[in-house]
């Protein structure tokens, strides 16, 4: 499997790193202040849940660490390349290569198979047909779909179509992976499952995962735990 494991003897590098970012929206005559100097480092390999009540800040997190927002203050790195005064053009091509995104909704192509879903990433990244191909089938083995891979959307359960969105995010072997509450519309059984196949699939391959959910179960189950407070990226036991 593809890793983005460094080289030997390479200083590590966290594969998302908050460095006192601010973010806040115009309110009124004031301003809702959503981060204020907020720091966050997510290593290669590790697995880490975002937890917080809903509007504690926890997407707008998620769109900075994935280029979608941009910080009013503070620095983003990703893979230790800072972003903030990044064009649009290179901040779209880091998040294409480096990063991958779970929902909460798979947002599958619906007109097309499991196995294309997972082959489309890759051929837009400028692989052959033939090695999407066999990317996409070891990927789907390994999240338990090798039967399944013909099938569209509409013919594969809840749990299937999360696990086809899990190998479409990683297809491309990105360094981070983020995703908001990616079992969140699935049955507690299923949601274990499928939760289970997504921490196989982060350990097989040493990308770092930040993941955002309301399931203490789950949370529990990650290698760490963090929460937006008063405008900081705190630690929860
Ligand atoms: P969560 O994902 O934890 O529910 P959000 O990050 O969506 O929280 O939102 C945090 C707060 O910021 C909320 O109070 C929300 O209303 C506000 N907010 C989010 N996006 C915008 C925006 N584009 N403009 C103004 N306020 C926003």
């Amino acid at each position: 499997m593809t890793t983005n494991a460094e080289a030997p003897g390479a200083q590590p590098v966290p594969a998302l790193f908050f460095a006192k970012v601010e973010r806040r929206y115009a309110q009124g005559a004031g301003a809702l202040e959503i981060l204020r100097q907020a720091d966050l480092a997510i290593w290669p390999g590790e697995l880490v849940a975002l937890v917080a009540p809903s509007g504690a800040g926890k997407s707008t997190l998620l769109h900075l660490a994935g280029l979608l927002e941009r910080p009013d203050g503070g620095e983003i790195y990703i893979g230790g390349t800072p972003t903030a005064g990044m064009a649009d053009g290179e901040r779209t091509r880091l998040r294409r290569e480096e990063m991958g995104f779970v929902y909460q909704f798979h947002h599958l192509l619906p007109e097309f198979s499991a196995l294309e879903n997972v082959v489309m990433p890759q051929l837009i990244r400028g692989l052959s047909n033939r090695e999407a191909r066999a990317r996409a089938t070891e990927l789907l083995g390994f999240l338990g779909l090798k039967e399944r891979l013909v099938h569209r959307p509409a013919e594969l359960s809840g749990g299937e179509q999360q696990r086809v969105a899990i190998a479409r995010a990683v297809a491309n072997g990105p360094r981070l992976l983020l995703a908001d509450e990616p079992t969140g519309n699935l049955d507690p059984h299923t949601a274990a499952h499928v939760f289970g196949i997504l921490v196989a699939l982060v350990r097989a391959s040493g990308l770092a995962a930040l993941i955002a959910t309301h399931n203490m179960d789950l949370a529990a189950r990650m290698d760490r735990r963090v929460t937006i407070r008063d405008g900081l990226i705190e630690q929860l036991p």
